[in-house]
């Protein structure tokens, strides 16, 4: 792994920094959420097979939801993210992923996505 990936969460992509989701040995888990995917560090991003699945979820089912919306950055680039992810831990299907997201859109904001969509704007 080179040393940018440390700061990666495994399954999206996120830049965690300055925190090392897996500390500096790629060996001790933070156990912190990831505020995009919300995976947590050293209990579900523990294989790639984990992170193909969680991955796959997150973008078909969830259609790459922030678990934290007010940490999503304006004009957030889901597909530079996806395609950031550590080298070990990105899929074959990821591309995919990325088309079916652009493609699709963003969901419309419906129960607790309308909710935070309301809260945000005003700062
Ligand atoms: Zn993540």
């Amino acid at each position: 792994m080179n040393s940018e990936d440390k700061f990666k969460c495994r399954v999206c992509g996120l830049d965690q920094s300055p925190d090392m989701p897996w500390g500096e040995s790629g060996r001790e888990p933070s156990h912190d959420i990831c505020s995009c995917c919300g995976v947590e560090f050293g209990y579900e991003d523990d294989s790639l097979e984990n992170c193909l699945s969680i991955r796959r979820n997150w973008a078909q089912v969830e259609r790459c939801k922030w678990f934290s919306p007010k940490d999503r950055p304006l004009g957030w680039d889901m597909a530079a993210q996806i395609r950031g992810i550590p080298l070990p831990y990105k899929g074959a299907e990821d591309e995919q992923l990325i088309q079916a997201f652009l493609q699709a859109g963003e969901p419309p904001a419906q129960g607790l996505a309308a909710l935070s969509a309301v809260e945000k704007p005003s700062r």
